[in-house]
C-alpha cells in the first residue's frame, strides 16, 4: 500500500464561489471578494485585521517590513523551521540569529534568546512545526519585556490552539500560507493577522505599492480574486477537517504498541491541528525506522524534505550556531499523514507498519 501525504479537496461551494468571482469580471487583488475573504479570515481567527497576500513567503516579507527590519538588523529564529521562514530575513538584508528550541518542542528557548539579543535585534519569529503548539504565551510576555515585536509563522498551524485560543492571538503579527499543501488551500496564497491598527495600515500600503502616494515604499504582494473565492469556501471546512485529522491521529496513537514510538509531546493546555501526526522515536537508529516506514508506503516529511537543522545546509552555514536541544529534537522525530482522505484500511495499514518495526 502507498499512503498519500497530499490532501486535495474540492467543495461544492468552490464552484459557486469561483463562478461568482467570474461573473464580477474583476480578478485583481483590489476586487470586492478579496475584502470579503479578509473579513471572513479575521472573523474566523478572532483577529481585528486580516490581509490576504500572494503567498506565505510574501506574508513573512511584509511582516518583516512593517516591523521595521532592514539591512544589518538581526532576527531571532529557530533552526528547526523550513528555509521559507528564513529566506525573507536574508532578502531584507538582515541576519537570522539561530536560537535553540526547548528540549521537547519547537518553541524558542527563552534563555538562549536572552543570550543572543543585541542592539541590532529587531524581531523574534516563532515557527510551530507541523501544527504542534509552542508556548507562545510565555514567549509573547518575554518579547514584550524586551520591547521586541513577536512574529508568528503559522503556515502549518491554522487552528492550532493554546489555552483554548488560536496561536495568532499571541503574536503581534501572524503570517499564514494557503499553499495547496496547507490546511486552508488556495493553490498559492497567504495572509497576515494583527490586532495593531498601525501594522495593519502599513501592511495594506506595502502590499499595494505603498498606495502609490509617492511617499511610501511598497511592492505588489496582493492575492488575486479567484484565489480569494476559493479561500471563502475553504474556511467553512476548517473545523470539520481538523476534527477528522484529530480523530485519525488519535486512532493511530491509541493503537501503537511499539515501545520506542510515541506521540510527540503536546505542551500543557495546547491543541495541535494535526497538520501531520508527529512521532517521537527513541530507538538506537531512528533514521533506519523512518526510511523503513517510508519504503513501506508510509511517507515522512523528514525523507521528503531531507529535514535537518537549517545551518546544516550550505546556504545557511554562515549563520551556524550550535543549538543543542534542536540537534537532538530533529533526530528523534518523524511525521505520519493523518489527513481526512485516509480510509480506515489505510489507517490500519499505518498502525501495522509502525507496530511491525523491530
Ligand atoms: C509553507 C510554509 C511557508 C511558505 O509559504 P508559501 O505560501 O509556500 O510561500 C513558510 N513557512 C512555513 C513554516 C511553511 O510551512
Amino acid at each position: 500500500m502507498k499512503i498519500s501525504d497530499k490532501y486535495s479537496i474540492l467543495c461544492d461551494s468552490d464552484f459557486d464561489n469561483i463562478k461568482k468571482v467570474l461573473e464580477t469580471k474583476k480578478f485583481s487583488g483590489t476586487s470586492e471578494i478579496v475584502k470579503k475573504y479578509e473579513k471572513k479570515l479575521a472573523s474566523f481567527f478572532g483577529s481585528k485585521y486580516a490581509t490576504a497576500t500572494s503567498s506565505g513567503t510574501t506574508a513573512i516579507q511584509t511582516a518583516l517590513f512593517i516591523a521595521g527590519v532592514s539591512s544589518g538588523d538581526e532576527v531571532i529564529i529557530t533552526s528547526t523551521c523550513p528555509s521559507m521562514s528564513v529566506f525573507p530575513i536574508i532578502f531584507a538584508g538582515a541576519k537570522p540569529v539561530f536560537c535553540d528550541t526547548e528540549v521537547d518542542n519547537f518553541g524558542l528557548k527563552i534563555d538562549d534568546i536572552e543570550k543572543s539579543i543585541s542592539t541590532r535585534t529587531k524581531v523574534i519569529i516563532e515557527v510551530p512545526m507541523w501544527g504542534y503548539p509552542t508556548d507562545v504565551k510565555k514567549l509573547s510576555d518575554f518579547a514584550k519585556s524586551k520591547k521586541l515585536p513577536l512574529i508568528l509563522d503559522l503556515a502549518q498551524a491554522h487552528g492550532t490552539k493554546l489555552n483554548e485560543k488560536y496561536l495568532s492571538s499571541y503574536g503581534d503579527i501572524s503570517c499564514f500560507s494557503t499553499h495547496d499543501r496547507k490546511i486552508i488551500a488556495t493553490g498559492e496564497g497567504g495572509f497576515i493577522l494583527t490586532d495593531n491598527k498601525e501594522y495593519h495600515e502599513r501592511t495594506v500600503s506595502f502590499i499595494q505599492f505603498g498606495n502609490m502616494n509617492g511617499i511610501d515604499f511598497g511592492l505588489n504582494y496582493k492575492l488575486g480574486a479567484l484565489q480569494a473565492g476559493l479561500g471563502m469556501s475553504r474556511i467553512d471546512y476548517v473545523k470539520e477537517q481538523l476534527e477528522k485529522r484529530n480523530k485519525n491521529a488519535k486512532y493511530i496513537v491509541n493503537n501503537i504498541k511499539n515501545n520506542f514510538v510515541e506521540e510527540f509531546k503536546i505542551i500543557d493546555r495546547g491543541n495541535p491541528n494535526y497538520y501531520s501526526l508527529l512521532l517521537m522515536l527513541t530507538s538506537s537508529n531512528n533514521l533506519r525506522i523512518i526510511k523503513l516506514l517510508d519504503e513501506r508506503g508510509v511517507p515522512s516529511d523528514v525523507v521528503r524534505y531531507n529535514y535537518k537543522l537549517l545551518y546544516e545546509y550550505p546556504i545557511f552555514k554562515r549563520f551556524k550556531k550550535i543549538c543543542v536541544n534542536s540537534e537532538k529534537l530533529v533526530k528523534n522525530i518523524t511525521t505520519i499523514p493523518v489527513h481526512p482522505a485516509l480510509s480506515g484500511e489505510e489507517l490500519e495499514y499505518i498502525v501495522d507498519q509502525i507496530n511491525n518495526i523491530k
